[in-house]
């Protein structure tokens, strides 16, 4: 039986984080850190299902 895998998105900036999820992966209130643009979300997982609990602050936008 070959469990299928997927890497985890940044819900801020939708790159490819380091966290790999498997199809039995469970995490609740995990925190996701982006090597990209550094912030951290508090993520639960289930079942390739992703909800995003915390977002990290977004009022500072360097654009
Ligand atoms: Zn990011």
């Amino acid at each position: 039986m070959v469990l299928e895998e997927k890497w985890i998105l940044c819900p801020v900036c939708v790159n490819k984080t380091r966290l790999r999820i498997r199809e039995d992966t469970v995490l609740e209130n995990s925190p996701l850190f982006c090597p990209k643009c550094k912030q951290e979300t508090i993520i639960t997982v289930r079942q390739f299902n992703i909800s995003v609990i915390k977002e990290p602050d977004a009022k500072t936008q360097s654009r």
